[in-house]
């Protein structure tokens, strides 16, 4: 059977077999998908293993997303501006990198009736998975991005690195007092309790609040957007489902549904399971 795997450090906590296992099971395709610890220093030598076993692909998680792009004889134009891969095809021992976050991100909102076409965007973080969607958040024409960091240099670095006049970089304390329609929280501020020090003035009720960080009830982030007036909340869930929809496309040429997975995964989370 096709052999796939999700390889991260720590992994235990992954839900990306149970998506998906069931992707597989709903698009009858045949295949085993497993989640595997490795040890920081030996990623290189396990993907390796992989391969030569004949794998069929893998999602690479935290920490390893930037050493998994050295590993690839080829990559897709978004991994290379990422700097970060999270999805390993594997053809005839040669391995081919992407990074699906962005695709991920960019559908949830979409499903979630958001348009990106033309709305102002305020974007909070400048890590590795902001680096993964914003060509994705651009190539969906919004009229401006503003990258907003707790260190200034790594947001404007972030900037440069699209040539692109809807992209601007600021630290928290100079976002600019105007509309945005979306604000995407892509800080991990979420998991250790805390939200990103922004004016609360900038929340209006129609502001949709985007938090990449999911868990059981709102995040801090989405809480404290709720208090100061939003009536529009999402949470990372729907993104982690899409990424992998389109990691399981890429592999197999089919797109799954995600609708069914992210209502199971939704009320395990709420089970606290
Ligand atoms: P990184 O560690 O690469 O980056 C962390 C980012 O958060 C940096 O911009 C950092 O700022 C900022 N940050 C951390 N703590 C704080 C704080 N207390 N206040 C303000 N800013 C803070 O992480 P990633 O970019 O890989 O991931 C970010 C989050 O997105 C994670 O929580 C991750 O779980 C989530 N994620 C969700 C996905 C999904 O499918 N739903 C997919 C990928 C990621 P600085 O640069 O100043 O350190």
């Amino acid at each position: 059977m096709d052999q796939y795997r999700v390889y991260g450090n720590p992994i235990k906590q992954s839900r990306s077999p149970f998506i998906h296992t069931a992707f597989a099971k709903s698009t009858e395709q045949q295949l085993c998908y497993q989640s595997e610890f490795v040890p920081l220093d030996t990623f290189a030598q396990t993907i390796k293993q992989f391969v030569i076993a004949g794998g069929k692909g893998a999602n690479i998680t935290v920490p390893f997303k930037e050493q998994a792009l050295a590993l690839c004889d080829q990559l897709s134009e978004r991994a290379q501006l990422a700097g970060a891969v999270n999805t390993l095809s594997i053809n005839n021992g040669q391995i081919f990198g992407d990074n699906t976050d962005g695709l991920g991100l960019v559908k949830d909102l979409l499903q979630n009736q958001v348009g990106i076409k033309g709305v102002n965007i305020l974007f909070l973080g400048a890590g590795g998975a902001a680096k993964g969607v914003i060509l994705p958040l651009l190539e969906q024409q919004p009229n401006s991005i503003i990258i907003a960091n707790r260190t200034v240099s790594k947001a404007q670095d972030l900037c440069r690195q699209f040539n692109s006049d809807k992209l601007s970089a600021c630290g928290f304390e100079q976002i600019a007092n105007k509309h945005y329609d979306v604000i995407i929280n892509a800080t991990s501020a979420s998991l250790s309790g805390n939200v990103p020090p922004i004016a609360e003035q900038l929340i209006h009720s129609d502001t949709v609040c985007y938090d990449m960080v999911y868990g059981q009830g709102l995040t801090p982030f989405l809480e404290w957007a709720k208090q100061s007036g939003s009536e529009k909340l999402i949470d990372g869930l729907g993104m982690l489902v899409g990424q992998a929809a389109e990691s399981f496309n890429l592999w197999r040429g089919v797109m799954p549904e995600t609708e069914q997975v992210l209502q199971s995964l939704r009320a395990s989370l709420e089970n606290n399971n």
